[in-house]
């Protein structure tokens, strides 16, 4: 009997078989650090669930108002104890982590009120809230300010500019942990930690928010473990273990969570209404499957990297360091092999994987973008995906996968279209 080629049966070639396992032989002591942190992540996210007392009842959906919701409360005491924060606010009424983030800050900002980021321009979206697109309801429309610093010359927190440019009225201080698709490092927790010390010194009343997409159990802590008096994120990411079909979070302390709350439903409502829906068993699960998923998906990232600096590419951040989220970069140097790496990507997805990417213009970009993702959840990003703008240096952002065959195969297939696309030479 013929023994089945499952690889070769699959179009990938016996050469980036090989690629792909030698880099992975290279970097089992990387691996071992993230399952450890995986371990300690996944006990914490248990001993939480275990001490909310979370019950089969906890399952139960609830419609209409949603009042004394059981699973809701119990989630958010679980997440608030995950955090290590008073409460928090876990909603699928949260449409993204855009959303969350919005929430966040103006329930905690007031007209005259000032938000400041010591670590340059934050996210895309989130600046269009901030206003600084001159969308139609921005914070900016109900005189709420924003200003920010450069980073450095290395991409890391200037010291001395932010002690000279921190506006004497700011009340929220917002931090982006993750590089997003920017080209600085993602902050780790130590570096975070340090930042938000420095900068309560200087102005102790303000509010620290950490924007913690794609960071969450990346890490031991979370950035409220290290001084943070929120931290936001999105539930289609790390925390929801690509189960939870929608939602966000923000975990903090009672003023601020109460403040989000506010804006989320109405203020005097806060968070007594808000039915779960169907939503409080994938949330649960979710939460459970987060520090496992979170791990397979950054063991991918590792992966990517050590492959492609094989290749010749150069991959931030670089496989053998310390990562604070699951994104890796890749510059790939040329369009063309950009596009074969997201087409190699969309290959490799449960979903849509029928279809080929194709660079198109998208609002808030001043170039094409070609994105990759074939998910079970729409726009899910914990989930197996890639995208990048064509413009120089041509990087790849690569994240997600929620088991470590599968982002381990999404690297072999990206491999393989580039060697088909004679892009490469193997
Ligand atoms: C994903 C992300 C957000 C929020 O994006 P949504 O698409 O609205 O969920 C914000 N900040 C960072 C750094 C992100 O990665």
């Amino acid at each position: 009997m013929k023994s089945l080629d499952i690889y070769g049966d699959a179009g990938i070639d016996s050469r980036v078989v090989c690629a792909v396992n030698d880099a992975e032989e290279k970097i089992k002591d990387s691996f071992l650090r993230i399952d450890r942190i995986a371990e300690a992540n996944q006990i914490k996210v248990l001993t939480a669930m275990q001490q909310e007392q979370v019950s089969e009842a906890c399952l139960v959906e609830t419609t209409g108002y949603g009042y004394n919701d059981l699973g809701r409360d119990t989630l958010e005491r679980v997440y608030a104890r995950v955090f290590r924060t008073d409460e928090a606010l876990v909603r699928s009424q949260i449409v993204c982590g855009t959303h969350a983030l919005y929430i966040a800050a103006a329930g905690n900002t007031r007209p005259g009120g000032q938000i400041y980021s010591p670590v340059g321009l934050p996210y895309d979206t989130f600046q269009t809230v901030l206003g600084l697109n001159g969308a139609n309801g921005s914070l900016k429309d109900y005189g709420v300010g924003f200003s920010y610093s450069e980073l450095n010359e290395y991409g890391k927190p200037d010291y001395d500019r932010i002690r000279k440019e921190i506006p004497d009225n700011v009340s929220l201080i917002e931090i982006q942990r993750s590089r997003g698709y920017s080209q600085r490092d993602t902050f780790t927790l130590d570096e975070i930690g340090e930042l938000i010390e420095y900068v309560k010194k200087l102005r102790p009343r303000a509010k620290v928010m950490v924007d913690n997409c794609y960071g969450e159990f990346v890490e031991l802590m979370e950035p409220t473990e290290v001084g943070a008096d929120m931290a936001v994120g999105s539930l289609i990411k790390n925390p929801g273990g690509g189960i939870a079909p929608v939602g966000g979070y923000i975990a903090g302390s009672e003023e601020c969570v109460e403040n989000a709350a506010a804006r989320l439903t109405a203020p005097g409502l806060c968070r007594e209404l808000g039915p779960s829906l169907g939503n409080n068993r994938p949330l649960f699960m979710g939460l459970f499957m987060a520090p496992s998923v979170t791990a397979s998906a950054e063991k991918g990232a590792v992966l990517l990297a050590k492959v492609f600096e094989g290749l010749g590419f150069e991959t931030s951040p670089a496989s053998d360091s310390v990562r604070s989220d699951i994104i890796e970069a890749v510059s790939l140097k040329n369009a063309d092999n950009l596009i074969s790496f997201c087409k190699g990507i969309q290959k490799a997805a449960p979903v849509d994987s029928m279809f080929a990417p194709e660079p198109d213009a998208m609002p808030g970009y001043d170039c094409d973008i070609i994105m990759a993702a074939g998910c079970f959840t729409g726009g899910s990003s914990i989930e197996l995906s890639a995208d990048g703008p064509l413009r120089e240096p041509y990087s790849v952002f690569y994240q997600g996968g929620l088991t470590y065959p599968h982002a381990k195969y999404g690297v072999m297939r990206a491999v393989q279209q580039l060697l088909d696309d004679g892009r490469i030479i193997l």
